[in-house]
Formats: C-alpha cells, sequence, structure tokens
C-alpha cells in the first residue's frame, strides 16, 4: 500500500470563522500531526482558486487523503469530491467536516474552547481519513421491461403510460377480465359519468384524437404492440434483483382459444349450466362459459371450471363455429425478465356478513354499494330498476349505511375514504330516476373532500334525501310485513328511530385486495397496519417502495377514487420510467462485508437487513454462510450492530475507522467540563446537529460528535470504549424511532444503549452516563438542550474513574 498522505484544507468561510477560531493555532496543530504532508488555508476550498489547490496537490502526487473543513459540508462536499475524482484520486479517500455549524456558530461565546475542540475534530478527520481504503463503483443491468400486476384502472393507465414510452410492458390480471372493481360501478362521482368510459386508460401516443375517453374496447389500449396483456393469471415467484426480476406466472386456462373465439354467442345459448351471476349482483344468472359485460378485454368467453360439466357435456364445443373451445387446456407456468415491478392490486369491499346485527347473508333486501350498482346500471340485471330481491318489486324506501366494518375498532379502524361519496352517488342517481323514492343516509360523519364533491352533497340534501346522524345497532326483519326494519340512534334529535326499509344498503369499508399478503412476501414488501401496501414514504415517495425498482399505485396503499387513482397511476409509471431509461443501476461499494471465517450462520443477519440485502448460502451439507448483495444493501450497518460475532463490517465505516475517530475525539479537552460523545446519526441526528448550529444556538464545547451512518450500526462494545477513550458521557443520537431512514436502526440503538445500561449497573458505572436521545433533523434546539443536559448531569456525577476519565 502507497505511504498515506494527508492533505488538510482550512477554509474560514471569508473569515467568518477566524474571528472566532484560531486559525494560526488549528494550521500549527495540524502540520504537526503524523501523515499530514499538506496543509492549505483559503477563504473557500469547495469551489474556484481553493479547489483548484486540491486538484493540483493530487494531480502532482503530493497527497493520497484529503481533509476539508468546510461550512455546508452537505453542499460542499458533492463538488469537492467530484474535484478529487477528476484529479485522479479515488473519491472515497475523502473526509469533509463542518467547523462552522459543529465548534465556531455553537461555541461563538467559548472561542479558546471552540479552538481545542476544532483541533479534535481535526484530528479524528485526519485519523479516520488515513485508514479509508479506496472504493468501486458497480455497475447493474436493468432491462427495459415492466410487469404491471393488476388489471384495474391503476394497472391499465400504468401499462399504458409504460407501453407508450416505449417499454415492453406485461399487465397480469388474476381474474378472467380487465377492468377490476371499476367495472361494476356503472357510474363515477361526481360526475356521474361511465365508468367503464372513465377507467379506459387512452393511449396518447398511438390514438390520432386527443380524446379525455373512450370504452375500454375502442381505447385501442389491447392493439398496443409492446404491451402484453395476461389475464386469469398470477404472480406466484419472483427471483432476482431490481433491474433483473425473474417473474413466474400462472396462467389458469381459459378453455377458450383467445385467438379464434368471434364472440358469437352460441356457446352461452347452448350451455346448460346456469349459476348465480357474481358479477351482478347474483341478480341475474349466468352460464358455466360466459363473458361479465359486453364491452370487456379480452372480448372473449371463459369457462368457469368450478361449474362446468367439461366432456360429460361439450355442447359448447358442437355448436362453436371455430373450433375456439378447448377443453383440455391446462394451467401453464410463464416466466418473465423484468427490469421493474409495478403493484396495481386495488382493493375490495368488506365481507359485511361479519357484521352479524346487518344479516347481509340473511336477508336478501340487505346488500351493498357495489351490488347495487349493477341494479343502477341500464345494462345491469334490472335494467337500471330499482327493486326488491327479496320479491323483485320496486324499492320505494331505500335506507343506506355508512361505515360498515369502517371507522370500527373491532373490524377497521380507518375511514375507507370513498364510501359517503359512493353512496350519495347511489342516492342522488335513484332519486333523479325515481324522485319518490324514500332515501335516508345513516351515517357518522359525511366525508367529501374532493373538488365539487361538497356540491354534490349539497344537491342531495336539495333533492330531499334524509341525513340522520347515527350507526345503526340492528336491521332485523317485520316477518308480517316483509319489510326490513332499521335500528338507529339519531345522535342530533336524541332519539331512537326505527326506520322501515324495502332496501337496506351497506356501504362496506374498503379492504385490501384477496391475496395481498401472498404478493408482498413475494415481493419481500412490506405491508402497513391497515393490510395495505407501504409505502417507502407516504408524503414525498408515495408510489416508491424501499425495494428499488419495485412501486405501488392506486388502490393498492389504500382505497382512492378514479381521478386520485389515475393520478396515483401516472406517478408510479413515471418513477417506473426513471428507473428504467438509462439501463443501469450506478451504485457505489459503501456497502456491507462479511468476514465468512468468522460467520457461525446464527441467521440474525438476513432476517435483521431491512433491504432483504442478506443470504445465506450453503458451504456444507450443514452449514451456512451469509452473503450480502452490493446492489441491495443500502450501507446502513443495522446488520454489522447485530451480528453476534462481529462478522460483519461496512468498508465506509469499519470498527478501526470509528474507534480512531473516537480516540481523536476524545484527547483534546480544552474545557473544564466532562467530556461528551454524540454519535449521531447521518439522518436525523447529524442533520440536528447542523440545525443547531445555523440557528447559533449554544451549547458547551465538550460535547463532540461523531457521524455513522445509522445508530444502528453501534455495538455494545462500542460504548464501552468511548468511555474508555476518555469519553464521561455518550449521547446516542437518531431518528425517532418510527422514522428511522433505515426504518429499524433506531430502535436496535434503543435496545443496545438498554442493555449496555444494565451492563454498566453491574460493573457499578452510572447507567445515566449513556442515553439515546430521538430527534428530527429540524430539532436543534432539541440536540443542543440535551447536550447541555448531559453535561450537567456528568457535572453532578463527577469524573469517572473506573475507565479512566479525564
Ligand atoms: S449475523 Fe453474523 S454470524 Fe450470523 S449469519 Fe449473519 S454474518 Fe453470519
Ligand atoms: S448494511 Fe444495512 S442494508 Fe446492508 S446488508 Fe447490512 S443491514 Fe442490510
Amino acid at each position: 500500500m502507497d505511504q498515506v498522505k494527508v492533505g488538510v484544507f482550512l477554509s474560514d468561510c471569508g473569515k467568518q470563522l477566524s474571528e472566532i477560531l484560531d486559525f494560526n493555532a488549528l494550521t500549527d496543530y495540524v502540520k504537526k500531526v503524523s501523515g499530514v504532508v499538506l496543509v492549505g488555508r483559503s477563504s473557500e476550498f469547495w469551489r474556484g482558486k481553493g479547489l483548484q489547490f486540491i486538484v493540483d496537490a493530487i494531480k502532482d502526487g503530493k497527497i493520497n487523503r484529503v481533509v476539508v473543513a468546510e461550512s455546508l459540508p452537505k453542499l460542499s462536499e458533492v463538488n469537492i469530491v467530484q474535484a478529487v475524482e477528476n484529479a485522479g484520486l479515488n473519491p472515497y479517500l475523502v473526509e469533509v467536516i463542518d467547523l462552522k455549524d459543529h465548534c465556531a456558530w455553537p461555541h461563538r461565546k467559548t472561542p479558546s474552547e471552540a479552538t481545542e475542540k476544532a483541533k479534535a475534530m481535526l484530528l479524528a478527520a485526519i485519523e479516520r481519513a488515513k485508514l479509508l481504503e479506496p472504493l468501486e463503483k458497480l455497475e447493474f443491468s436493468v432491462l427495459k421491461s415492466a410487469l404491471v400486476i393488476g388489471g384495474g384502472i391503476a394497472g391499465m393507465q400504468t401499462a399504458v403510460d409504460l407501453a407508450d414510452l416505449g417499454f415492453e410492458v406485461h399487465l397480469v390480471e388474476k381474474t378472467p377480465f380487465l377492468g377490476g372493481l371499476a367495472t361494476r360501478a356503472s357510474r363515477f362521482f361526481p360526475t356521474d359519468d361511465c365508468a367503464i368510459c372513465i377507467e379506459s386508460p387512452v393511449s396518447d401516443v398511438k390514438t390520432i384524437t386527443h380524446t379525455s375517453r373512450k370504452c375500454i374496447y375502442r381505447s385501442g389500449f389491447s392493439e398496443i404492440p409492446n404491451m402484453n396483456i395476461l389475464t386469469n393469471s398470477k404472480v406466484v415467484a419472483v427471483e432476482g434483483v431490481p433491474g433483473n426480476y425473474k417473474v413466474t406466472i400462472e396462467k389458469k386456462p381459459r378453455y377458450v382459444n383467445e385467438l379464434k373465439c368471434v364472440r358469437c354467442d352460441l356457446c352461452t345459448a347452448i350451455c346448460p349450466v346456469k349459476v348465480p351471476d357474481e358479477y351482478n349482483a347474483k341478480l341475474k344468472t349466468r352460464k358455466a362459459i360466459y363473458m361479465n359485460i359486453p364491452n370487456v378485454h379480452p372480448p372473449v368467453y371463459v369457462i368457469d371450471e368450478s361449474v362446468c360439466k367439461f366432456h360429460d357435456c361439450a355442447k359448447c364445443v358442437e355448436v362453436c363455429p371455430t373450433d375456439a373451445i378447448e377443453l383440455d387446456q391446462k394451467s401453464e407456468q410463464i416466466t418473465l425478465n423484468v427490469g421493474s415491478i409495478i403493484v396495481a392490486t386495488g382493493f375490495r369491499e368488506f365481507d359485511s356478513s361479519i357484521i352479524k346485527e346487518y344479516h347481509y347473508d340473511d336477508y336478501p333486501d340487505v346488500m351493498t354499494n357495489l351490488e347495487l350498482a349493477r341494479m343502477i346500471d341500464g345494462f345491469g340485471p334490472t335494467g337500471g330498476v330499482i327493486i326488491r330481491p327479496s320479491d323483485r318489486k320496486p324499492a320505494e324506501k331505500i335506507v343506506f349505511v355508512q361505515c360498515v366494518g369502517s371507522r370500527d375498532r373491532r373490524y377497521n379502524p380507518y375511514c375507507s375514504s370513498i364510501c359517503c361519496m359512493i353512496s350519495l352517488k347511489h342516492a342522488t342517481l335513484i332519486k333523479s330516476a325515481y324522485p319518490d323514492t324514500d332515501i335516508s343516509i345513516c351515517y357518522i360523519d359525511i366525508r367529501t373532500t374532493g373538488r365539487e364533491h361538497e356540491d354534490y352533497y349539497e344537491r342531495a340534501r336539495e333533492m330531499g334525501i334524509k341525513f340522520i346522524k347515527g350507526r345503526p345497532t340492528e336491521i332485523s326483519r317485520d316477518t308480517e310485513t316483509d319489510r326490513l326494519i332499521v335500528d338507529v340512534e339519531d345522535a342530533l334529535l336524541r332519539k331512537i328511530l326505527e326506520l322501515d326499509a324495502d332496501l337496506v344498503v351497506l356501504a362496506p369499508a374498503m379492504v385490501p385486495a384477496e391475496d395481498t399478503k401472498e404478493l408482498a412476501e413475494i415481493l419481500g414488501l412490506e405491508l402497513g397496519e391497515d393490510g395495505f401496501f407501504k409505502e417507502y414514504n407516504a408524503k414525498l415517495r408515495p408510489t416508491e417502495t424501499k425495494l428499488r425498482g419495485i412501486y405501488l399505485c392506486g388502490g393498492a396503499t389504500f382505497p382512492k377514487d378514479a381521478p386520485t387513482t389515475s393520478l396515483h397511476a401516472h406517478s408510479a409509471a413515471i418513477k417506473a420510467v426513471k428507473f428504467l431509461t438509462t439501463g443501469k443501476i450506478v451504485k457505489d461499494q459503501r456497502t456491507a462485508v462479511i468476514n465468512e471465517e468468522y460467520c457461525g450462520d446464527c441467521e440474525f443477519c438476513p432476517v435483521t437487513c431491512p433491504y432483504g440485502a442478506i443470504s445465506l448460502e450453503p458451504t456444507t451439507e450443514e452449514h451456512f454462510v451469509a452473503k450480502i448483495s452490493d446492489l441491495l444493501c443500502e450501507g446502513c450497518g443495522v446488520c454489522v450492530g447485530t451480528c453476534p460475532l462481529n462478522a460483519i463490517e461496512l468498508r465506509h465505516s469499519r470498527p478501526k475507522q470509528m474507534l480512531a475517530q473516537m480516540k481523536a475525539l476524545m484527547s483534546i479537552n480544552g474545557t473544564s467540563k466532562p467530556l461528551v460523545l454524540a454519535i449521531c446519526c447521518s439522518e436525523c441526528g447529524h442533520t440536528a446537529v447542523d440545525s443547531s448550529g445555523m440557528a447559533m444556538m449554544q451549547y458547551p464545547a465538550n460535547v463532540r460528535v461523531m457521524k455513522v451512518p445509522c445508530t444502528g450500526i453501534l455495538q455494545v462494545h462500542q460504548f464501552l470504549e468511548a468511555f474508555k477513550a476518555g469519553a464521561q458521557g455518550v449521547m446516542v443520537v437518531g431518528c425517532k424511532s418510527d422514522g428511522c431512514h433505515y426504518e429499524v436502526g433506531s430502535q436496535k440503538a434503543e435496545n443496545k444503549v438498554e442493555l449496555t445500561r444494565i451492563l454498566m449497573k453491574e460493573y457499578g458505572i452510572e447507567p445515566e452516563r449513556l442515553e439515546m436521545f430521538n430527534m428530527v433533523f429540524i430539532e436543534g434546539d432539541k440536540f443542543a438542550a440535551a447536550a447541555q443536559t448531559m453535561t450537567e448531569r456528568l457535572e453532578k456525577l463527577g469524573p469517572l474513574p473506573t475507565m479512566g476519565g479525564s
């Protein structure tokens, strides 16, 4: 290895810092540190002449490690690192520290103490720089193709966006037809347009006219050449890494050849098997061979294998003029190689039969909103006439019941967000067609939070629809009149009401699509407590997941109305396009590495890694060794902190680098107060220190900050090493547990701190000397207050004699 030659560059930020810090003393000090061969001083080193000075020193071979003290390193570091790389030095051999916000500003009232602290900070940076190792930049290929799972509004829209931009797209839908729930909705609020038209994506590129909508079968959707639509199909396995996923699809037999079927309807006419038509709220029957609606995609029949008599009947085979019926079709497994995966699995209605007091399964005249939508549809099972299913007489009195299974801690505590609007839509559509219908809506709160939604509610009131504030307790049936009775307490009138009704319409909660859990396991994605897929960040990255290349859209993350779903779908598409376009992922090697000799195949680390980056590979029949994917590893170090055998290290935060920094920070005090080591995570913790400095909040200069990628990297022995190095107290400063940038790191650190405190007590060391502080990055005041509190506490406790404290 070449001799280490460190160049140290001190920026006084246009003399702002030299008014507080003694730069002559700093320069003299640094010059004497072993390994330092060049010291520069300027008003800035992140651009202009200052940066050129660094570049020239590298090009002349004078230095091979760079330490820069510069303000706002989070901004300036990018420039410095790029220039270092352009000059021919490995860019990972650079250390940038902030003498302004971490030293001069917060200690400006005690300049000599600040100068001594600055010396310790520079020494720590130099010692770390000496131990840095060159890292590579890695490239991983990305296939320019995508898989979209779910063929409802969201899935179809995302698929079209991607296909329009030239990517190969596979759209997989588990049912025999595209469209999802929306095909049953009849109309969409608040404009009451035809749901089938609105849900159909229009290909902006392939269509000549820029119409806002077209029915699904006229949209040109199915003719897009780079789109492969697989219905009756589901994802059963996913292997590989972002950019290169191998997906196994199980395609169930349709028993009808899609290329031969001409939709003549002779097969459905002859089929002898009749079953309730679930698509049409069981108000109609269908045959064993069927299509759910005429303008559906694919426009091809399917045989329901749960009721078909197959070769015992085979009448459809006999009549089919194109030999399209293939009763011997089998399930097939299809393998797809894709770069990206978009999950658009949507939601479904909660099973209302779970709420026994509403008797959904017992009374035919209790139905759900989705079932009512089929009756409202002019092409539906009753031709748009609203009837009582029990006797098919017109329904003259209708009661809607809101929040069935939602906003209810027994089932789903959340508000499903769209059911109030759905009930308002149905109530107003019925009232428009049949003005004499008596309609009441029992509600907890009516929520109308979209554009024109409140107008919709106002219109319903004007039309004479009654609103009763209360959740019904029971639906019963009057055996004499055969009418339904809804018991509800009107919270506004403070009166118990018994509402009689021909029809009771439940507004069930919207819950995750079936198989959501199974798919999450296959993809390695997390679900929220509500059971929907969890976004990477609901506010900033609402369509991303923690896995690169896998995106979410539409109701897969939470129930949404059509406009929001569409917006979400476009967002997921653009994220996928950004990922796919370059054809490669460039990633640095700031990742974890396993020392295979030490690995005891305990299996802790694969379970702990929040990114699924660790797998166990067999070495013998009985033994495994942990392996880390450089592509998946995000370099948090949580595995390092977890491994009981110290078999894992981060290439850019090795224990020896951290120990050297610790010792250096504790080597100079310069104050009369006890030294405190503040180990801060690189996200909220370290940025909270920045925030306190920027706001010139004051805290004592005995507090020394050491940055780690995530506090989850820390191990018990490192706290003890800090005390041994001279710290009288240790603060661990991380993100809030539920807001950790690496998900579990803060929680892991808290556990480690607790464990160490127990050990400390055991050995007669006051556990109060070690504490975890959780904060968000803007809470600079919280950091300053914690530093002050810790110092005062240690002053009261006195020195730490057992470990050789100063
Ligand atoms: S935690 Fe350590 S010992 Fe256990 S499997 Fe992972 S690397 Fe091996
Ligand atoms: S450093 Fe973090 S992301 Fe990488 S393997 Fe370890 S736990 Fe996983």
